[in-house]
């Protein structure tokens, strides 16, 4: 129960940032949906910045490090890595160190692509990995920016993880 006096509550939060694709062919995946006629994101993995955002919160909440020290960028294992993959591997290390996740929630800061249409799918796709609630929202930058430009996405988390 979140709040029980007898066990351990924490909090983490995330944020990761990936600058669109010139390459017609890069995919965009958000979240683990893969969205049609809109560039994909510059990244050593699939570049699912949300996914990434969400890692991040979970494996700071836990004080694990982050996703760079668990998942190098200089190594070519994670080269074009499917991110809910990763995802997965943060939470079963939050796991082996006796954490369990309560909820996180995921904010996609874009121009383009809207978010709403797709929002159950990615819910549903980063609550089935995190074996946890993950919420997620669309927000537009308002044209200022470089996020405002429409030139990459920014994807803000947090996550609530509790331990008996
Ligand atoms: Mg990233």
């Amino acid at each position: 129960m979140v709040g029980d006096m007898n066990g351990e509550t924490r909090v983490g939060h995330g944020f990761d940032t990936h600058r669109f694709s010139d390459d017609p062919d890069r995919p965009l995946i958000l979240g683990g949906v893969r969205f049609e006629g809109v560039p994909g994101l510059v990244g050593h993995s699939d570049g699912d910045a949300a996914a990434h955002a969400v890692t991040d919160a979970l494996l700071s909440a836990a004080g694990l490090g982050d996703i760079g020290v668990m998942f190098p960028d200089t190594d070519d294992a994670w080269a074009g890595a499917d991110s809910l993959q990763l995802l997965a591997d943060a939470v079963a290390r939050l796991a082996e160190a006796g954490w369990r996740v309560v909820n996180a929630d995921c904010t996609v800061v874009a121009e383009a692509p809207r978010i709403a249409p797709r929002r159950d799918e990615m819910e549903a796709r980063l609550s089935g990995v995190v074996g946890a609630p993950v919420t997620v929202k669309g927000k537009r930058a308002e044209a200022l920016g470089a996020l405002g430009r429409g030139e990459g996405l920014a994807c803000w988390a947090v996550a609530l993880i509790e331990r008996p």
